[in-house]
């Protein structure tokens, strides 16, 4: 089960980058992106980075919860 989960993993953010101007997602092969050869399709710039990079941070900001305001026993 987890086995299958990894290989789904893989299979949706393997090769995938994001465009770092206007977030446009970009199936590539990574060698082709670290010689700048691939481009995005929408703005045009070769400037993109993993998708697997912006999960990783997305995730470790959710895992911190706000403080303060998010108590609803003041009122
Ligand atoms: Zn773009």
């Amino acid at each position: 089960m987890v086995k299958k989960i990894k290989e789904a993993y893989d299979r949706i953010f393997k090769n995938v980058f994001v465009c770092m101007r206007c977030n446009a997602t970009i199936k590539a092969n990574p060698k082709k992106v670290n010689t700048k050869s691939i481009y995005c399709r929408k703005c045009g710039i070769n400037q993109l980075r993993p998708k697997n990079a912006e999960r990783r941070v997305v995730s470790v900001a959710t895992a911190s919860p706000p403080s303060g305001d998010a108590k609803p026993s003041k009122k």
